[in-house]
């Protein structure tokens, strides 16, 4: 018997899963770059199952692949495609533990789906401020493990920013437990840190309390088309002087990326007349009841004109119509994929040089890959734009795609890097960053990752051929 098998049959049978046509979704990425192989895909149903089998698997050196809802765009959480590894999946451990109003926090096992925890807090008249495209899918332990962004990290702070205590089995099977809810504890190192953004390869991150925050009684949301890009600090400024910094969200999104998305869906419409360059969606939220978040944001509105920073802009007249601004938004990734995906580059700069990036970037895009669909767009308000790159009409998209990482996206990534930026502003490294890591990481990171990697996990069991390069 090998020692997968071993694994295999000491393991209660309820929890192993070989059926390779359930299987088969777990062992693609999101992306369908890579594919891997897997004789099964374990499904505890508590942290003591979790425990026994990280335990097992030590003993016999079988690597485990954490999965939580495989939307990486980075393939962290696919297996190596030679079968030796095992997926392991919290999907059953999906329980909310506890919410504590007066505490605004709350705490769940870590294989709940992410739409389900922001239910859990808003039924209970709270906020859970992490939001993502990928909500419906996503599980709140993939979210830690990647220290997800999303749509509210302007005002809320990256997943990071919100955890208030972690459970975690560690790769020898033992439980490091500090869950409690405290908003202040400094009693020895801040070890749970380490977890987050481990991208699965320094345990498995069973349970999470996580801060929630008042619902916003007010919700106000605009569409911008302003004049020029130079101009994204400036209003970002403004913007958030006159609503008393309640911006929750201020994302950019290029004329060429809204113009894939109306070619590729007949069925949206522009929000605006005017039509320029480069367009801002920006929302504004508070909880207080006597605030008044419109006529800020009218008197914003009227600023920007007034001092010619907007060309045309509209205020969601009703919810509706604000969640179709955000279907706009949300639907770019969809589009790019309508014309044969993009070369995706998710950087970030400090806000105050994203706008000389995009233009130095386009101006590289131009000058290397003349025809190429630019389409930028992100969370331009935390310095974070998806650089993305679509082949030219007429061009064999995969073709054009390997050619432009092989030849061009490096020439972007030195940019990032002569910026002082990162990257990878989000996404993580999973399996498709490693070299970039090596690349531009921060002098000293690597070696330091190496020397936790293996006084952490020392049998290299967790999620191995990930991050770490
Ligand atoms: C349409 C779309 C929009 C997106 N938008 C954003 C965005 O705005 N911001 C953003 O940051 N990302 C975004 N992403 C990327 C992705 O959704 C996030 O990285 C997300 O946090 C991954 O969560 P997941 O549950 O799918 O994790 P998975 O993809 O399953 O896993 C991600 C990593 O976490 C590890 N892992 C999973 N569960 C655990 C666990 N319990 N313990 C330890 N390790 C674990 C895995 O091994 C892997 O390394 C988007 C993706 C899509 C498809």
């Amino acid at each position: 018997m090998n020692a997968i098998s071993t694994v295999l049959a000491r393991l209660p049978p309820d929890i192993v899963m070989r059926d390779q046509d359930i299987i088969g979704a777990c062992t693609t990425d999101f992306r369908r770059q890579y594919v891997g192989r897997t004789e099964a895909l374990l499904r505890p149903r508590n942290t003591r199952d979790v425990q026994d089998i990280i335990r097992t698997c030590a003993e016999l050196q079988v690597p485990l692949v954490p999965q939580a809802g495989n939307t990486s765009y980075c393939a962290a959480a696919t297996p190596a495609d030679n079968g030796n590894e095992l997926v392991i999946s919290l999907e059953r451990m999906n329980r909310v533990r506890e919410v504590d109003v007066a505490n605004l926090s709350i705490c769940a096992d870590a294989g709940i789906v992410l739409s389900s925890l922001q239910e859990a807090a808003s039924e209970a008249g709270l906020l859970l401020p992490l939001a993502l495209g990928s909500q419906q899918s996503c599980r709140i332990g993939g979210n830690l493990s990647t220290n997800a962004g999303g749509i509210s990290v302007l005002r809320y702070g990256m997943a990071r920013d919100l955890v208030l205590g972690l459970e975690v089995v560690l790769p020898d099977g033992s439980l490091f437990c500090e869950l409690s809810p405290l908003r202040k504890n400094n009693a020895g190192y801040d070890v749970k840190q380490l977890f987050i953004g481990a991208e699965g390869t320094l345990g498995v991150i069973t349970a999470v309390s996580l801060k929630l925050a008042r619902k916003p009684r007010q919700t106000v949301t605009a569409f911008l088309a302003i004049a020029a890009i130079g101009d994204l600090a400036t209003i970002l400024d403004l913007a958030q002087v006159q609503t008393g910094e309640a911006i929750t969200s201020f994302e950019y999104i290029s004329d060429t990326s809204l113009n894939l998305l109306l070619q590729a869906r007949p069925d949206l419409r522009h929000p605006l007349q005017a039509r320029s360059a480069h367009y801002i969606l920006l929302e504004a939220a508070t909880a207080s009841p006597v605030l008044d978040i419109e006529a800020a944001a009218m008197a914003l509105l009227e600023q920007l004109f007034e001092q010619g920073l907007v060309l045309d802009g509209t205020i969601a007249a009703s919810g509706q119509q604000a969640a179709q601004f955000w279907h706009l938004r949300e639907s770019i990734p969809e589009a790019e994929v309508h014309h044969g995906g993009s070369v995706k580059h998710d950087i970030a700069v400090r806000t105050s040089r994203l706008a000389a990036f995009i233009e130095a970037a386009a101006a590289v895009v131009r000058q290397h890959a003349a025809g190429a669909v630019l389409s930028a767009y992100g969370h331009v308000g935390d310095g974070n734009v998806h650089f993305n790159v679509v082949a030219p009409a007429g061009i064999a998209p995969e073709g054009f795609k390997q050619r432009f990482e092989a030849n061009v996206s490096p020439k972007i990534y030195q940019l990032v890097a002569e910026m002082e930026g990162s990257f990878s502003a989000e996404y993580g490294i999973g399996r498709t960053k490693r070299e970039l890591l090596m690349r531009h990481g921060a002098p000293g990171k690597v070696g330091l990752m190496r020397i936790l990697k293996a006084a952490i996990d020392p049998g290299g069991i967790m999620n191995p051929g990930k991050v770490v390069p």
